[in-house]
């Protein structure tokens, strides 16, 4: 019962969205560039850069600047990236200080050309400690009604730049709409499977708070929301009791994650009985062509993976 009221929420939420749905202003027009005329739609995350390719299509062309596994938080500025940001049409970015390094590029190369998915109405983001300050938490793209925000933002942009598409685009976001009003009830089955007071996970860095919100999981970070910072000592011990206090199951590393925060999730792993389960994709989708390749197929494994690592006993 309370799946079918959801998914009537969802449902009606997109359609009132589509209805109101008001075109970004701003962006240039398509440039011819090599022999391709298509408009240059250029994206940051490899979860932006799947949905541009889901909309946009062979329609335009689309570059993604992060490749899989890079963490957004970290990401290392190629001299190259102002280039192709200042000749893109279009640059679709999160926004909410993910692309912490890329941000300023962007807002000075893109010339106002330019949409951050996560900052618009509609979007209420939830608060995550950064280091020693309280910021908006980006990782909005883990709840898929606000995905799908994304998505209709990424449409009405697309069709500013490419307006003779604008038909096809609006039909490919309603397709994909379904799909996630599709992926949000599967979720929400597969996390019916665990037990209410075992739904609480450890991750590397705070990056699940949508995620858990959506789904109702508890959800604890080794750092906070970027991964800008270091744990210090006392992060550690702190955490190392909350899992032996509430005997939490299963800690998660995850694939954009450096190394030395995965030894450390292995250590508190180790030092607490918590299992290690498999790596889940936070920031980064997995590599193309991969199940999890697709932002679609990113949220089922990372479901299975945390499922079945929280309905499997303690080591
Ligand atoms: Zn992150």
């Amino acid at each position: 019962m309370r799946l079918a009221q959801n998914r009537m929420k969802m449902a009606m939420l997109a359609f009132a969205l589509l209805m109101s749905m008001v075109f970004v202003s701003g962006c240039g027009g398509s440039d011819v560039k090599g022999g391709d005329d298509r408009p240059t739609v250029v994206t940051t995350t490899t979860m932006i850069e799947d949905l541009a390719r889901v909309i946009g299509g062979e329609e335009v062309n689309v570059i993604g600047i992060m490749k899989t596994g890079e963490d957004p938080h970290l990401y290392d500025v190629k001299p190259k990236d102002a280039t192709t940001i200042r000749k893109a049409d279009l640059v679709l970015m999160n926004g909410l200080h993910l692309e912490a390094t890329l941000d300023t590029i962007v807002k000075e190369q893109a010339a106002g050309r330019y949409v951050a998915l996560a900052e618009q109405q509609g979007i209420t983001p939830l608060s995550g400690a950064d280091g020693l300050e309280v910021a908006s938490d980006p990782h909005c793209w883990m709840d898929t009604r606000f995905y799908g925000l994304y998505a209709i933002e990424a449409a009405a942009a697309l069709s500013e730049v490419a307006p003779e598409h604008e038909a096809l685009f609006k039909e490919r976001l309603l397709a994909y709409l379904d799909e996630l009003i599709e992926l949000d009830a599967w979720i929400k089955a597969r996390f019916d499977e665990v037990p209410e007071q075992q739904r609480v996970i450890v991750t590397g860095h705070d990056a699940f708070a949508y995620f858990g919100r959506s789904y109702g999981i508890e959800v604890h970070g080794l750092i906070g929301i970027s991964t800008e910072q270091d744990p210090t000592p006392q992060d550690i011990e702190q955490l190392k009791r909350l899992i032996r206090d509430n005997g939490i199951r299963a800690v998660f590393p995850e694939s954009s994650l450096g190394g030395s925060l995965i030894q450390l999730l292995d250590k508190v792993a180790a030092d607490t009985g918590a299992v290690v389960g498999k790596e889940l994709h936070s920031d980064s989708l997995g590599a193309p062509g991969t199940a999890a390749g697709t932002y679609l197929g990113m949220m089922r494994h990372n479901t299975n993976t945390i499922v079945d690592a929280l309905k499997g006993g303690r080591e």
